[in-house]
């Protein structure tokens, strides 16, 4: 705790609210060091070579390097915490109905071919004196979609998280995705979406909840 309030102030300036300051250091602290960069860009150098490239020719001059930073953003999650995305975004409320965040874009990246899945998360909760703020919902799924993952697992992340920040009654997470490993490669489906879902407390044990959840969805 101790470290952590220090280091924020770093990234404190006049007039930021919690919640700003907590914006700019999730952003800050989630870029990679010079020598992390220069490993990436030095990899993705090998990867064309390997590939049978000409990394001298004019269009791939820079591409190592463009390379290494699109690869620094798509793995941002790795170096954000949750905890410091929602700090100063969590409000005391009365509503004990479900709250649904519908269709929240999704981009992530297949741990077994680093090719993108993309797709909608769908995330509900049922409050139990504490909500969110709607735009940190989409950032808790980024924090766990920029990395490198499998949808099971990433649909299971996303719901701990928001168990774990908002003690609600009940969370429910349902991602859709295309796979580009499937897609490009492989069997080559090209309409297939992977459906995934997690459910945890009253959407898990009360039949009644999980279908007002699902019925909200189809709306
Ligand atoms: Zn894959």
């Amino acid at each position: 705790m101790q470290s952590r309030s220090s280091a924020s102030l770093e990234y404190m300036r006049d007039g930021d609210s919690e919640f700003e300051i907590g914006e700019r250091f999730a952003r800050e602290t989630s870029r990679l060091d010079g020598e992390q960069l220069d490993a990436l860009s030095d990899s993705f150098c090998q990867i064309l070579k390997a590939v049978g490239e000409d990394i001298s020719r004019e269009g791939l001059l820079k591409t190592p390097v463009r390379a290494a930073r699109a690869f620094e953003f798509l793995t941002q999650g790795y170096r954000q915490r949750v905890e410091d995305i929602v700090n100063g975004a969590i409000f005391d409320s009365d509503a004990s109905e479900i709250i649904l965040v519908k269709d929240i874009e999704l981009y992530s990246m297949c741990e077994h071919h680093l090719l993108p899945f993309i797709g909608r998360a769908h995330v509900a909760y049922i409050p139990n004196g504490k909500v969110i703020g709607l735009s940190k919902v989409a950032r808790i799924v980024d924090v766990f979609a920029r990395r490198l993952q499998i949808q099971e697992n990433l649909t299971t992340q996303i719901a701990d998280a928001l168990m774990e920040a908002l003690r609600p009654n009940g969370v429910a997470v349902v991602i859709d995705a295309k796979h580009l490993c499937m897609m490009m490669r492989g069997v080559e489906k090209q309409n297939s979406v992977m459906k995934t879902s997690c459910l945890l407390g009253s959407f898990k044990d009360d039949a009644r909840t999980r279908s007002e959840f699902l019925s909200l969805l189809k709306d």
